[in-house]
This record gives C-alpha cells, structure tokens and sequence, in this order.
C-alpha cells in the first residue's frame, strides 16, 4: 500500500468497492449499507450478485486499466473478494486509495507453490509437499512423498478444481499430463479426522481478532456443511486460533483472511490453505456473531476498530447448490413450514448450475449438533414433493 494511505480511517458514507461481484462481494456490500456506506462492485458481469445490490457497478476485467480508472472514480478504498485480481492491478489501486488487504496477501494466497513456500519459511505446519515444474521433480516427490498424493495445480484452484489424486507410482505423469504440465504443488495424503478452518480480521494498527474455529464438511470438494464452534478441544482451538492469527501478522494483512486446515487423529493441525477474504465457512457468522466475518470486512478496511467474534448461538450453515434446482424451484414454503426459524440467503444468481453455489441456510441453536440437524432436514425438505 502507498504509505500515504497506511493509516487512512473511512467514515459513512464513504464509498467503498469490492473487486469481485459474486456472492461474497455481495455480503460485503450489504454489510457496508447496512452501516452507511455506499458500496459498489467490479464483476464480470452487469448483473451479477455483488451489482444486484450495489450502489455502482463496474463491469470488466480487473487487470484491465479502463476498469481500474472506472473502478477509481468511484471508490474511496477497495478490497478483494476472490484472490485472482493481479499485483500490479492492486498497486495501481494503491497510489489511489487504501488497498486492504494489499497485494502482497492477495498474491501470496493465490497461488499454491508462493503460499506453500512462504508458510514453510515462517515455520507454519503444512502437509509434506513438493513443487513440480518438471517431470524430474514430479519423479523426486513421488519418491519424497509416497502413496497416496495430490497433485494441484499451483494457480487457480478451487472446490477441488486442479487436482488429481495419485494412488500408484505409475499413474503420475498421466496425471500431471492431465493437468496440462502445468506448474503444480505435490502434496502427500493427509489422513485427517477433520477439516476446520478460522476467519481472522486484522486492522491496520495490527490488532488482530479471530472467529471460534469453523469445523467443515466437504462433499465432491465442495463446502457442504459448517459447525461453529467446532466440537474439538480448546487446546487445538487455541492452536487453530494462534496459527491464524499468525499467518496474518506474518503476511502484514489488512483485511479479513481465512485459514483452512487438517487436523489428525493426533490433534496436530495442517494449513491446507489461505483465502484473503471472507470465507463460506464464516456466512453463519452473519447471524450467530456479535460482529460478522463482512462487518469485519468493512471495519478493517475503513481503519476503524475491529467487532466481536464471539458467538450470540452456536451456529450450523449448509449450502445450497445449483443441484437442489433440477427439478424446479426448492420449495421454500414447505421449508418454512417445517422449521421457520431456518434462515436463507440467495445469491441471485440467474442460472443453477450442479455444483453451483446458489446460496445457504444458517440455523441457530443452543446445541450445536441440533443446528447441524435442522439445517440438514432443511435442506432435505426443499426437494421433497
Ligand atoms: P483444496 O482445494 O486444496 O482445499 O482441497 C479440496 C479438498 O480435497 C479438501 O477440503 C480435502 O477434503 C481434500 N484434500 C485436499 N488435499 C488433501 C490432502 N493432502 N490429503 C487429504 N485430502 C485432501
């Protein structure tokens, strides 16, 4: 960031825009209005999640420099919603206007081998890997890893798009071939008894908070389901919590940032990976924290003090994908019906692709596996005709 901008405060109703229009950019421009700022987006399209509800929209690519001036015209400080928005772009921005979080988080986090070697360097624990940009080195790590592994893609990677796990020696190079020889991370089998992730702000003086621990189920790759608090112990609770707060004060970010992790049968945590942003394991934050993972967003970014994490409830959230549409529209009455203390939010979005993320149920409850419950037959009832 252009040190002119470090200490910069926004107050409402300063206009603050979020590149990326999807459905996190529109939970951060609803929690901007909510506190009296004006808030627009750069998206890919007019009419996307994040535009939908925007004061302005600019539509176009990020990088390109007549986005970027729209972009600048409009905004007093940005922020990101997904990591694939370039260096330079965000330091363009950053002789305009506060960048929070700056391009040295955004460019670390988006890519696997930058975000591997720069976790390794600060002694941050991470599954054994290997980088591969050869077929020497894809040899040497199936060598150094053993069976199984993953292979990923080290750029754009998500929901388990760009990778391929490896079961036998022999199937290695198909594999990488698969993957168009592309530059690619190696990651030796991780046999996990949990996912769990933990949402972090950090504002610009470098006070630093972090949600409860998020435990998280993934299915095809996808986020399915989220727990908060995670039912896990306090000791690897204050591990999880310590890392994250950790790999934002080692990465300098402004911002919200998200870390994913394994935990083993052994209760030692693994970094799998960073989202310098909001996070879908922390939408339930939204309505079972004092202040949510985009008021966070919101607050960081204007330079203003940072809200609570704790939670009002313990809370569960379950997707919705684009699947549940196939056979019409879900049927929301009946849902309500059965349990109307279910809370939905929807993204907008125009077409409900399978796999698509099309929008979540959060459910509060005293206990959390009855949240975990209710937001499952929720979600089960929707489709039931
Ligand atoms: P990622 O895109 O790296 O977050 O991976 C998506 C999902 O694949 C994870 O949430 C895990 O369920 C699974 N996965 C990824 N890497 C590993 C690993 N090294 N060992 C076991 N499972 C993994």
């Amino acid at each position: 960031m252009n040190a002119s901008f470090e200490k910069t405060i926004l107050r409402p109703p300063a206009s603050l825009g979020v590149i990326g229009g999807g459905q996190l950019g529109r939970m951060f421009v609803q929690a901007a209005q909510r506190m009296g700022f004006r808030a627009g987006v750069l998206g890919a399209i007019p009419d996307g999640p994040g535009a939908q509800v925007a004061h302005w929209s600019v539509v176009g690519p990020p990088d390109s420099l007549a986005t970027l001036r729209s972009f600048a015209d409009q905004a007093d400080a940005a922020t990101v919603e997904f990591e694939n928005v370039s260096a330079p772009a965000l330091r363009w921005l950053a002789h305009r206007m506060p960048v929070r979080p700056g391009w040295k988080t955004v460019w670390v986090s988006q890519n696997r081998l930058r975000e591997k070697t720069f976790l390794a360097k600060h002694g941050l624990p991470l599954a054994p890997w290997r980088p591969v940009h050869s077929e020497a080195e894809l040899t040497r790590a199936v060598q150094d890893l053993g069976m199984p592994l993953i292979l990923k893609t080290a750029d754009s990677g998500y929901d388990g798009k760009g990778q391929v796990r490896i079961d036998k020696p022999d199937q290695a190079l198909s594999a990488w071939n698969h993957l168009r020889r592309v530059n690619c991370v190696a990651e030796g089998w991780v046999q996990f008894e949990a996912e769990v992730s933990v949402v972090v702000a950090r504002g610009h003086d470098g006070e630093a908070v972090t949600f409860p621990v998020a435990l998280n189920r993934h299915e095809r790759h996808i986020l399915d389901a989220t727990v908060m608090p995670a039912p896990v112990g306090p000791i690897v609770c204050r591990d999880a919590r310590d890392l994250a707060l950790a790999v934002a004060q080692a990465l300098g970010t402004v911002g919200v940032l998200t870390v994913e992790f394994f935990l083993n049968e052994e209760g030692h945590l693994f970094i799998n990976g960073l989202a310098p942003r909001p996070h879908n394991s922390g939408h339930l934050t939204i309505e079972a924290a004092v202040s949510s993972q985009f008021e966070q967003q919101v607050r960081a970014l204007c330079g203003m003090p940072l809200g609570g994490t704790e939670l009002t409830s313990p809370a569960a959230m379950v997707n919705l994908l684009g699947d549940l549409w196939r056979d019409g529209e879900p049927d929301w009455l009946g849902m309500w019906r059965r349990d109307p203390g279910v809370k939905l939010h929807l993204y907008g979005k125009r077409t409900a692709a399978p796999g698509r993320k099309m929008g979540h149920l959060t459910v509060l409850d005293a206990d959390r596996d009855a949240a975990l419950v209710r937001a499952v037959a929720a979600r089960a009832s929707l489709t039931r005709r």
